[in-house]
C-alpha cells in the first residue's frame, strides 16, 4: 500500500501534494473544508476544484477507500449495521444508531481482533490488521452519509481492541476533535477496551475528556479467565488502577461494560461483587444481555437479568442496561463480517 487516505490527510500532507502539483498551498484548506464541513470525500464531487486537481487527488489518495458491501436494517428502530469492504477486500462493521434528533456511530478500529473474547464473533480468526486513521475517519463519514446528518456521539465499540491500535486511533481522535477538522467534543466520544492496561495509560496521558468503557464481564479474575483468553488479559485490579488514573487525568467517570452470560457471570452474588467494585471506583455499570450467536454461551432469562440489575443497584452503584437495538439477524458485533467470510469460503 503506497497511497495515503484522503480522509486522514493532514493540512501539511495536502500542502506538499499541492506544491508537487504546482498548485497554491492555500487549496489545502479548501480540500479540508470539502471533507470536514461538507463531508465530501470523493474528489469527483468537489465541483469547484479544477478537474486536473481532482484527478490528481484521486490518483494520489484513496478517496474513498471502502464501499458499503452489506446493510442490515432494523425496521423496529432504524438502526443500520453496515459491512464495509476495505481497499484490500477485508471487512469491518459500522453501526448507525439514530435516536430522535441524535445520531450515534459505533466504529471499528481493527480488522478482526487480537483479544478473542469467547462470546464475540469479532475475535474469530484473530487480528488481520490494524485500521489506519484515515480508514476510521472514512467509517465516520460513511455513517454520517448513511444517516444524512452530522454525528453527535461516537462509540469505539465495533470490531477490534482500539487501544492496541493506539497510534492510529489517537490520530483519528485528533482529527475528529480538532477545530481544524471535525471539531467534535471529546466528551461525545467513548473508547471501549477489554482492559488493555498500557493503552488505558496512553489514553490517560492524552488528558482529553474522552470517556473510557472497560469491558469487565466478571467481578473476579477467575470468572473473567473463562470469558477472555489469557494472551491479553490483565488482572482486574491492574485494569481498574489504570482506569482510575484515566478518570483522574480526564475528569470523566468510566463505565464497566458487563455482558450477561447465563450460568457464567449472572448470579446475584456476582451482581453484588460488581456493584461493590463499581462503588469503590466511582464507575458506572452498563449491563448488556448477551445476543446469542453460534457460540456456546446463552443469554440469561429475563428474570435473571432483572434480578442481577436489582442486586447490583442495591449496592448503591449506578446501573444501566443497554437498550437493545439493531437488526436482530446480525445484532452481535462482528456477525456480518463472519457471515461474509463463511459465504466466501463456501464458494
Ligand atoms: S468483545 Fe471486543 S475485545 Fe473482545 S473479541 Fe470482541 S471486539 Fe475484541
Amino acid at each position: 500500500m503506497n497511497r495515503n487516505f484522503l480522509a486522514g490527510a493532514s493540512a501539511a500532507e495536502l500542502k506538499t501534494f499541492l506544491t508537487q502539483q504546482g498548485q497554491p498551498a492555500f487549496r489545502a484548506k479548501q480540500i479540508l473544508d470539502w471533507i470536514c464541513q461538507k463531508q465530501v470525500l470523493d474528489p469527483e464531487e468537489m465541483k469547484n476544484r479544477p478537474a486536473p486537481l481532482r484527478a490528481a487527488l484521486k490518483e494520489a489518495f484513496y478517496a474513498p477507500s471502502c464501499r458499503v458491501a452489506e446493510r442490515a436494517v432494523s425496521a423496529r428502530d432504524e438502526v443500520v449495521k453496515l459491512r464495509l469492504e476495505l481497499f484490500d477486500k477485508e471487512s469491518v462493521e459500522l453501526v448507525v444508531i439514530p435516536a430522535g434528533e441524535r445520531l450515534t456511530l459505533c466504529l471499528s478500529t481493527q480488522v478482526g481482533c487480537p483479544v478473542g473474547c469467547r462470546f464475540c464473533a469479532s475475535g474469530v480468526n484473530g487480528l488481520v490488521r490494524n485500521l489506519k486513521a484515515g480508514e476510521i475517519i472514512e467509517e465516520f463519514l460513511t455513517g454520517c452519509a448513511e444517516a444524512g446528518r452530522k454525528c453527535d456521539n461516537i462509540v469505539f465499540m465495533g470490531i477490534g481492541e482500539g487501544l492496541m491500535n493506539f497510534e492510529e486511533l489517537s490520530r483519528a481522535l485528533d482529527i475528529l476533535t480538532s477545530p481544524e477538522y471535525f471539531n467534535m467534543s471529546p466528551r461525545r466520544i467513548t473508547v471501549s477496551t477489554s482492559g488493555f492496561v498500557p493503552g488505558i495509560l496512553k489514553l490517560a496521558a492524552l488528558e482529553k475528556e474522552f470517556t473510557l468503557a472497560i469491558s469487565l464481564h466478571a467481578p473476579d479474575d477467575e470468572t473473567r479467565a473463562g470469558i477472555i483468553p489469557d494472551k491479553v488479559r490483565y488482572p482486574i485490579a491492574e485494569i481498574l488502577r489504570a482506569a482510575d488514573i484515566c478518570r483522574d487525568r480526564t475528569g470523566r467517570l468510566y463505565t464497566l461494560e458487563y455482558t450477561l452470560l447465563a450460568g457464567i457471570n449472572d448470579s446475584v452474588a456476582q451482581a453484588e461483587a460488581l456493584g461493590h467494585l463499581a462503588r469503590a471506583h466511582r464507575a458506572k455499570i452498563n449491563l448488556i444481555p448477551y445476543n446469542e450467536t453460534d457460540s456456546v454461551f446463552k443469554r440469561p432469562s429475563r428474570e435473571a437479568i432483572e434480578a442481577f440489575e436489582r442486586a447490583a443497584a442495591a449496592t448503591g452503584a449506578t446501573v444501566t442496561r443497554r437498550v437493545e437495538r439493531g437488526a436482530k439477524s446480525a445484532a452481535a458485533c462482528g456477525q456480518l463480517r463472519v457471515n461474509a467470510m463463511k459465504k466466501e469460503s463456501a464458494q
